[in-house]
């Protein structure tokens, strides 16, 4: 999915890229179809490109490693440039808003595919729970210890030896 310098005028145009192949499937499970909606235009020697993308990604909670469904969307702006003391510039001035990334690029090309890929990894969150009081699961018997009682948590410290009938019975 590449975007032409020569595709995009001053003018601000905005546009669906058709298909979801962007879309890093093989690191990220996605429920439905991912969404994209891209803004372009030009202005002298920079591209100002922005967008959104939305998907619902299906992750595994960092405590239990259940999966939890979780709707992520995330608005991005770049700017492009060939030239590199612009870029440079860019990077301390304009672009000084957290979700503006200055690009210096060599062909007047944008890859498409790689800036939504690169936005899908950025907006998954750092820390996933099925429930902000999971307690995840009992190191010993593997319960989840936020539904399931599990002796372990009660007693195990004080008998350690029905951790030693557990784990036989598991064998
Ligand atoms: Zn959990
Ligand atoms: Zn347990």
């Amino acid at each position: 999915m590449k975007l032409l310098f020569s595709e995009i005028f001053q003018e601000s145009r905005s546009f669906r890229p058709s298909g979801t192949g962007w879309f890093p499937e093989k690191d990220v499970e996605c429920v439905g179809s991912p969404q994209v909606a891209i803004t372009a235009k030009r202005e002298e020697e920079k591209v100002l490109l922005g967008g959104t993308i939305g998907f619902t990604a299906l992750l595994p909670c960092d405590r239990c490693g259940k999966l939890v469904e979780l709707r992520v969307e995330e608005e991005f702006e770049y700017i492009f440039t060939l030239d590199e003391n612009i870029a440079v510039e860019l990077g301390e001035m304009e672009c000084s808003a957290e979700d503006c990334i200055a690009v210096h690029l060599k062909q007047p090309v944008i890859d498409l595919g790689e800036i939504l890929r690169e936005q899908v990894f950025l907006a998954l969150p750092l820390k996933v729970l099925c429930d902000e009081n999971c307690r995840g699961l009992c190191p010993v018997c593997g319960a989840e210890l936020q539904d399931d009682h599990c002796s372990c948590s009660d007693n195990g410290r004080n008998r350690p030896f029905d951790v030693l009938k557990q784990l036989r019975k598991e064998q």
